[in-house]
């Protein structure tokens, strides 16, 4: 399997598409429009020499983890025992809830809860996290460290590691979390390319999304050739759901209003979904965020919106457009961050309150 592979990687393994023509210089803290610095890739691999083998290793990735934090999280970590190194640890901050989509992820058994993993850690690596709020109380785990490397693609980021790897053109963060892992010498194994396709394929859009680029696809190539099926793994991550949630999502779906008079006429969509509606349908917080996916076809509107209740009157807001906004400065501008056509933000007040602040601030990042 791992000749099948290496023709397709030797053509992308030289320069990462994007870093041409931005000198490293130009690559500074808060600044990653392009792929990592080669002296930051050579910094990455010298510290996992370094401290991995003998080390208590912590792999973190955000609250709420998604496709792409786990995906690549685990897929790093099993990448690191391929390596020999023995105290793995994978976690993210807040409740130890993994969404039913993922449980049946290869290197699940890495997972600990944020009370259980290593309090004082040799070698920090962080997954698909923007800026040190995502770490919830985990970002105490940074500075005891000897090393703590950063692998993200959001532009947004905030340079926050010891080593940042942030490429703001790769898809997902497995992207970053595949290349890394190649340049310690780790061949890929269907475990470890079941964990990366998934976060590859989620971040993509099952492959759907603008980013979903020749590189995307050769490293899909790479990741199907150990033998994983894409089909199975795509029927459980994406296309299967309870009962329960189908009914949710129909109602929830029912309250969506529209007003094509919004983001300077390009259109607004928005639903929202509370506790209550989860608990009537016995469902878990997770199944809300696929709700955000039937709302963006709508075609009068650019910008979709889905407000989920996270607490009394606190709510995790999903933002989603098809171009005509750059979603992340309306985002960001609230407190959070994301991509140009996918970001997010925790709002306050009433799911009307929330939809206010966000028209409000539309008009303002009209691409
Ligand atoms: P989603 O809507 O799927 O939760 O998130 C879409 C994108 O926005 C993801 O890239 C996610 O990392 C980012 N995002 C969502 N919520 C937040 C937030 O509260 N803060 C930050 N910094 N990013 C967020
Ligand atoms: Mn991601």
């Amino acid at each position: 399997m791992t000749e099948l592979a290496a023709p397709v990687r030797a053509s992308v393994a030289a320069p990462v598409p994007g870093a041409g023509g931005v000198a490293p210089a130009a690559r500074g803290r808060g600044a990653a429009t392009s792929g990592p610095a080669e002296a930051d890739w050579s910094a990455a691999v010298a510290a996992i020499r370094e401290h991995a083998p003998a080390g208590r290793v912590l792999l973190i990735c955000h609250v709420n983890p998604d496709g792409d934090a786990l995906g690549s999280m685990l897929g790093f970590g099993l990448g690191l025992r391929r390596m020999g190194v023995s105290q793995v640890q994978a976690t993210f901050p807040g409740e130890f809830e993994v969404p039913e989509p993922f449980v049946a992820l290869p290197g699940m058994d890495l997972l600990v809860p944020e009370p259980q993993a290593y309090p004082d850690p040799d070698l920090v690596i962080v997954f698909d996290v923007a800026a040190e709020s995502r770490l919830g109380g985990l970002v105490d785990r940074l500075a005891p460290a000897k090393a703590a490397v950063v692998l993200d693609h959001h532009a947004s980021n905030t340079g926050f590691g010891g080593i940042n790897l942030v490429d703001a053109e790769a898809a997902a963060t497995s992207v970053v979390a595949e290349e890394l892992l190649s340049r310690l010498g780790v061949p890929l194994d269907a475990g470890i390319a079941e964990c990366l396709y998934v976060a590859l394929a989620t971040d993509t859009g099952s492959f759907k999304f603008d980013m979903t680029t020749p590189r995307v696809h050769e490293m899909a190539a790479r990741l199907i050739a150990t033998g994983i099926r894409p089909g199975d793994i795509s029927r459980r991550i994406f296309d299967t759901r309870p009962f329960g949630a189908m009914k949710l999502f129909a109602e929830v779906l029912a309250r969506a209003a529209l007003d094509p008079t919004a983001a300077g006429g390009h259109g607004m969509v928005w639903t929202h979904v509370t506790q209550a509606d989860l608990e009537r349908h016995g469902q878990r917080p997770y199944v809300m965020d696929a709700l955000i996916d039937p709302v963006r076809t709508v075609a009068e509107a650019d910008v979709a919106v889905l407000v989920k209740q996270l607490g009394e009157a606190e709510w995790a807001v999903s933002l989603r457009s098809k171009g005509a906004v750059d979603v992340s400065a309306v985002a960001v501008a609230m407190g959070g961050g994301g991509h140009r056509l996918a970001a997010g933000f925790t709002g306050y007040g009433t799911p009307g309150d929330v939809v206010v602040a966000v028209r409000e601030k539309l008009d303002q990042f009209l691409i």
